[in-house]
């Protein structure tokens, strides 16, 4: 049996919500019983298994990180494992066999030095790979600045500019060109209108999945 909390009011139906925390909350109208309960929760089971399987993956994911050695942080999608290196000056790099290489001095606050690696790393690739897909599929834009947001990947203002997240680098490559093609189509068609999904399907066919994929992976929204 599945362990969850049940919340009685003035409703006529029975609905179900998953939380973050991968617990089951019930709301119920008053007067059915607890045996009409059991039995939806058994058949919406495989439903419920499934989202809080969702929700316990991102939280493995999301998990605040430590500065220890063997720690993962992902860059364009690919684990790289912290190696904490002796010296008295904030280095940071990425190695060609996989490490987030930091030097010692680098933990007086190991949060911000490696946010700001993030935004250089995001700066580099966003930018470039940008550029070349806009090029590839002859648009134009007036800028483009990575930013912290928390609940965006990216957007388009009216003038052109493009803006991302750096956050948006620890996504897997092909998530990234999603968003960074989203943001070039939006210089050309500024709403989520038939016409906008239409030209998406055109440039890249897969769209839908790769959107279905962020939604779920995280808890921002693409725009
Ligand atoms: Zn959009």
């Amino acid at each position: 049996m599945m362990n969850y909390k049940i919340i009685r009011s003035k409703r006529k139906t029975i609905a179900l919500q998953v939380n973050s925390d991968a617990t089951l909350t019930v709301r119920i109208p008053y007067g059915v019983s607890m045996g009409y309960v059991e039995r939806f929760i058994e058949e919406k089971r495989t439903w419920i298994e499934k989202k809080q399987a969702q929700f316990s993956e991102l939280k493995a994911k999301y998990k605040p990180r430590q500065y220890v050695n063997g720690e993962e942080f992902l860059f364009a999608g690919k684990p790289y494992e912290l190696e904490i290196v002796p010296g008295s000056t904030a280095r940071i790099a990425l190695t060609t066999d996989g490490r987030l290489r930091i030097t010692e001095k680098c933990l007086d606050a190991p949060k911000h030095y490696i946010e700001w690696f993030y935004r250089q790393f995001a700066k580099r690739h966003i930018k470039a790979r940008t550029k070349e897909i806009a090029e590839v599929f002859g648009y134009k834009f007036a800028s483009i600045k990575i930013n912290s947001a928390k609940t965006r990947w990216g957007s388009c203002s009216m003038r052109g500019n493009l803006n991302f997240s750096w956050r948006l680098v620890i996504m897997p490559e092909e998530m990234i060109d999603y968003v960074i093609v989203h943001e070039l189509v939006h210089l050309e068609i500024k709403d989520h209108s038939k016409r906008f999904y239409a030209r998406m399907s055109e440039l890249m066919p897969d769209h839908r999945r790769r959107e279905k994929w962020l939604k779920v992976n995280s808890g921002m929204s693409t725009l």
